[in-house]
């Protein structure tokens, strides 16, 4: 499937806002879900960060935007679990509205609102916001979203596991029921096909798996070791690969706590961060790893969907996912921008087949990790 931008049947001006993106061919998600939302659709999406989500829901919902006058009311909602996420989806409206009169206004919660309150006074035509804070502007009157004509619900599931599928219940009450709703979300537990069901009208369902393309740029090595040492051996690779910026994927939370914990006391500094941590301890961890002041961020696979961090050096597998395109996912957190990155996965004996799985979805087998020279 070679599509172009332009058989999707988008703007001249969306054309040149890619172009001065410098995207050259639309995603496989984008390929598929442009066409059906410009076409006032439902979708049910099923697609990871990094798959080009973001500018599949925003283009349509900014060309749709354009297409009918400007009320001076909101008429497009997109729910984003957190704070970062929803601020990046605001500079992505930026950028894809490019050369539009669109207006965008980003409510989020952790700071005051007063800034928010005089965003909203602005009357925008497309707001980005995070569920909780939404709820209390909409409570003191500062919003209103029964103008709203397209309804965005990204990381469905992430919002399930943060506990913030109440609050989306109680949004999208507020919406009208006559509307365009499009769901994205990476996973579907019970919970999110159900909700999915009540909020989508006979929606275009699009599924993407992530790039494979990761697994050919990334350095790749594996550790066997022996469920025990697991944690004794990190701290050595570590050390002997003099890691800068490191991501470490646990499949637990509780994992993540107690490792960064023993890492700590190894005197490695790292931070867990993960769907149970409040959002201003997230934040902290976040800016840390940024400005190189921790060393090592330990994630679940879900905590570590919305981080989006230049300059990771190394990405562990601490454990083997049971998906082998997580694992594709994960070491595609390295080695972005041309940067070389390396990825190390620890291997015990009952993770033999799960090994296997990997090396037989990137086409090669893993060498043995060696301390560099
Ligand atoms: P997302 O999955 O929406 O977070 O997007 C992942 C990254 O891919 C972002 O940095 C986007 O700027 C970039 N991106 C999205 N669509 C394209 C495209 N068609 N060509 C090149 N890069 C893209």
């Amino acid at each position: 499937m070679n599509q172009t931008f332009s058989s999707l049947g988008l703007s001249e001006r969306s054309l040149r806002a890619l172009a001065t993106e410098g995207y050259e061919t639309p995603t496989p998600i984008q390929a598929r879900a442009i066409q059906p939302a410009l076409s006032g659709r439902d979708v049910l999406a099923c697609a990871q960060t990094g798959t080009g989500k973001t500018a599949a829901f925003l283009l349509p919902l900014l060309e749709r935007l354009e297409m009918t006058v400007a009320s001076g009311r909101i008429r497009a909602l997109v729910l984003a679990p957190t704070r970062e996420l929803a601020a990046q989806i605001a500079e992505r409206a930026a950028a894809y509205g490019r050369g539009s009169r669109i207006r965008t206004a980003l409510i989020y919660g952790g700071v005051g609102q007063r800034q928010q309150e005089d965003a909203l006074a602005k009357k925008p035509d497309l707001l980005v916001a995070t569920p909780g804070r939404l709820l209390d502007l909409m409570q003191q009157g500062f919003v209103r979203l029964d103008a709203v004509e397209i309804f965005v619900l990204d990381e469905a599931d992430r919002m399930l596991d943060m506990g913030f599928i109440h609050d989306v219940r109680r949004v999208v009450s507020a919406l009208p029921r006559k509307r365009q709703t499009l769901f994205f979300s990476a996973t579907f537990p019970p919970a999110i096909t159900e909700l999915a069901g009540q909020m989508l009208v006979d929606p275009a369902q699009v599924s993407v798996t992530p790039r494979a393309t990761a697994a050919e740029t990334v350095h790749q090595t594996v550790c066997h070791v022996d469920r025990s040492d697991k944690r004794g051996r990190l701290v050595e690779v570590l050390r002997a690969e003099r890691a800068e910026r490191t991501l470490v994927f646990t499949r637990t939370k509780h994992g993540a706590n107690r490792l960064a914990e023993q890492l700590s006391r190894a005197g490695i500094v790292a931070m867990a961060i993960h769907g149970n941590k409040s959002q201003s301890a997230r934040e902290r961890a976040l800016e840390g790893f940024r400005a190189g002041s921790i060393r090592v961020l330990v994630a679940t696979d879900i905590a570590a969907r919305g981080i989006d961090v230049d300059g990771v050096s190394h990405v562990v597998n601490f454990e083997l996912p049971h998906v082998p395109e997580t694992y594709v996912h994960r070491i595609g957190r390295t080695g972005r921008a041309g940067a070389t990155g390396r990825a190390i996965a620890f291997c015990d004996l009952e993770e033999r087949a799960l090994l296997r799985d990997i090396e037989r979805l990137i086409g090669r087998v893993i060498p043995p990790w060696s301390a560099p020279g």
